[in-house]
């Protein structure tokens, strides 16, 4: 019934059948986060997309060794190889060390990544505990001849490797274009080229971030520490390596030109990359007073939001959308999410209540067929919560008395829904949410006013409540076994 699963793969730039190298096994590498910051919306979108292509490939029975990376050094502040290391800066700013740094915003990281109900990977290895598999990737790079060491900073030679190997093969990019457009920048100088990038810098005394390489004290390039990680822990070539689509140029890129180099073969087979989240239609950043923390969120903590989110409305927002689509956040989009997703809890509550026949008058194996043919479909996630909210349709329709379904449909029906929900989306329904539950409290509490004043024939507030209610969405019915409520 599964089908097969079709990704689009940025190489390719194109749909592709899924076909590992060695099934069962699956080896999936995706660029984690560089750890200066808190978390935000943009580090929940990239965890949530391959959480979910990491819990369906499970659930499709392979084995999946998912390798997501912690970048804690080397990762400048400007991706084009300038400025200052930019947890190295954070240290500075707040006094403490770099690798405090690191600890503290990996900590936050896991702690919001929990809360959104993502899985841990297989292994998740630091740039910093692997110096000397950086170091080895650069010897082998130079021996081939495409390095170049100038006074203790070593670059990777790039317009020598595109004069003899294809380059810009995810991105598009050409080099003479980029040698057009790039900026003579300060601390360049040293560069042949200025699309050329750093293996290794030179660090001086003061610097606190240094390991000894046999070209002097100094750090690695970020490109370097994704060749050198996946390679260990994978094999080359492995399947999947994924990460954010603003990683593409020129992270991605570098990394298949240092593989092409020192391992003499591309990194793996299929490139996926996630599309971001603008913020009430401009890009994300911390200058345009727009940047809201995961935390933030989840506390109600921000001028731009109306309330407290709860984890798992940002996570269901997020797969609404499908993964290579921007996703632009409002709180007027939070709000209609929040909305969907109790809709879909409410509606499953049902379940337990609903009665059987001898007949089925609905096709529920169509229903489950369709929603596997949306998520294969380069895992589409939004068409998938689609046909979740068909499913809901279909469970009130028989809650309604108006269709009718046997015990067996009844069981497939139920546990295909919660395992594309729970299972696969990751969406957590079972375990009330906490704005859920205490909706449900409040919600008893009307219902239980609502009937007192009926008893005692005051219709007047009876029907005020029900009516009030309705405006807002959220229709009473009145039931053989009580009043119940429901999203509408
Ligand atoms: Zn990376």
């Amino acid at each position: 019934m599964e089908a097969q699963l079709q990704l689009y793969n940025s190489l390719s730039h194109q749909k592709e059948v899924f076909e590992p190298y060695h099934p069962p096994y699956v080896g999936m590498y995706v660029c984690g986060p560089t750890v200066y910051g808190d978390p935000h919306l943009g580090h929940a979108r990239a965890a949530i997309v391959f959480d979910v292509l990491f819990r369906y490939l499970h659930h499709l029975g392979y084995k999946v060794r998912y390798v997501r990376n912690i970048t804690d050094v080397g990762h400048l502040e400007n991706d084009a190889d300038e400025g200052e290391d930019k947890i190295e800066k954070k240290a500075r700013l707040e006094q403490l060390e770099p690798m405090e740094i690191a600890h503290q915003y990996t900590v936050s990281y896991h702690l919001a990544l929990e809360k959104l109900n993502t899985l841990t990977p297989s292994i998740e290895p630091t740039a910093s505990g692997h110096i000397p598999e950086q170091i080895d990737v650069i010897e082998k790079i130079l021996k081939k001849g495409y390095g170049y060491n100038n006074n203790g900073n070593l670059y990777f030679d790039l317009l020598k490797y595109a004069k003899d190997n294809s380059y810009g093969m995810l991105s598009g990019k050409v080099i003479g274009d980029l040698l057009n457009t790039s900026r003579e920048l300060s601390g360049q100088e040293e560069k042949k080229n200025p699309v050329d990038f750093a293996l290794w810098k030179h660090a001086s005394k003061e610097h606190i971030m240094q390991w000894k390489s046999p070209w002097g004290d100094g750090f690695p390039g970020w490109h370097l520490e994704c060749t050198a990680m996946s390679a260990k822990y994978l094999g080359l070539p492995f399947d999947i390596h994924g990460g954010g689509l603003d990683l593409m140029f020129p992270h991605h890129e570098s990394e298949i030109a240092q593989s092409v180099i020192a391992f003499g073969q591309a990194p793996c087979k299929y490139w996926i990359h996630n599309n971001l989240i603008t913020i009430n239609g401009q890009k994300m950043s911390k200058s345009l007073g727009n940047f809201i923390t995961l935390e933030e969120l989840f506390s109600g903590n921000h001028n731009a939001i109306s309330k407290a989110y709860d984890p798992m409305v940002l996570r269901f927002f997020i797969l609404q959308a499908h993964y290579r689509s921007t996703i632009d956040f409002s709180d007027e989009a939070l709000l209609a999410a929040e909305k969907g997703f109790y809709r879909l809890v409410q509606s499953y509550k049902l379940f337990s209540k609903l009665n059987t026949s001898e007949k089925s008058s609905i096709d529920i194996k169509k229903w489950i067929q369709g929603c596997y043919d949306v998520i294969n479909d380069d895992l589409n996630t939004a068409r998938l919560i689609a046909e979740l909210f068909e499913g809901c349709r279909l469970i009130n329709l028989l809650n309604d008395g108006k269709e009718t379904i046997t015990a067996e449909d009844l069981t497939l029906f139920s546990s295909s829904f919660t395992k594309f929900v729970s299972e696969i989306l990751g969406l957590k329904m079972l375990e009330e949410t906490q704005d859920n539950s205490k909706m449900d409290g409040l919600m008893q509490l009307l219902i239980e006013i609502r009937q007192q004043s009926r008893l005692n024939k005051d219709f007047a507030t009876s029907d005020l409540i029900r009516d009030k209610l309705s405006e807002i969405g959220i229709q009473i019915k009145d039931t053989k076994e009580g009043a119940e409520w429901q999203i509408i």
